[in-house]
């Protein structure tokens, strides 16, 4: 289950050299080059997955208790204030590399960065549209 053409399978399978802090038989964990803030982290998985509805249950399983301990672990070490985990979805969401990751980002009182989502403006997404989601999403 690997792409040839694909950088995170490389570096998952250890063909390219990475800062890696973390690994397993399914899992890396490494450093992520741009860092958003100081430790950002990758969970990449080894075998190639475009993403995450893509993935097996038995891995998409694995990562949130990994997620968990890495953070545990980061949380000690780094002395953050929090984490935003993100996990991006093909193109239009943000997903640049398209092999299944999820980026842990420890935050720091003082990192000057933001995650945080523009709220929906009601001229477009109207009350009565979000019942019609509800009632698509239950039927
Ligand atoms: P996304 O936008 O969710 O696809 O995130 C891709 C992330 O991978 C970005 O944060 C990049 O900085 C990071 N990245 C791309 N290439 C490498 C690499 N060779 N080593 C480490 N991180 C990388
Ligand atoms: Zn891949």
């Amino acid at each position: 289950m690997r792409d040839e053409n694909c950088i995170f399978c490389k570096i998952a399978n250890g063909e390219i050299p990475s800062r890696t802090i973390y690994e397993d038989d399914d899992f890396r964990i490494i450093l992520d080059l741009n860092p958003a803030t100081r430790g950002h982290a990758l969970i990449l998985s080894k075998n190639h997955y475009k993403n995450l509805y893509d993935m097996d249950d038995d891995m998409v399983s694995k990562v949130l208790p990994l997620a968990k301990k890495m953070v545990h672990h980061m949380q000690e070490k780094l002395k953050c204030d929090g984490f935003n985990l993100i996990q991006n979805n093909n193109e239009i969401a943000g997903q640049t590399v398209f092999h299944f990751h999820m980026h842990l980002i420890p935050r720091y009182k003082d990192d000057n960065q933001s995650f945080v989502m523009s709220p929906g403006n009601p001229e477009i997404i109207k009350d009565e549209d979000i019942d019609k989601v509800r009632d698509m999403l239950n039927s």
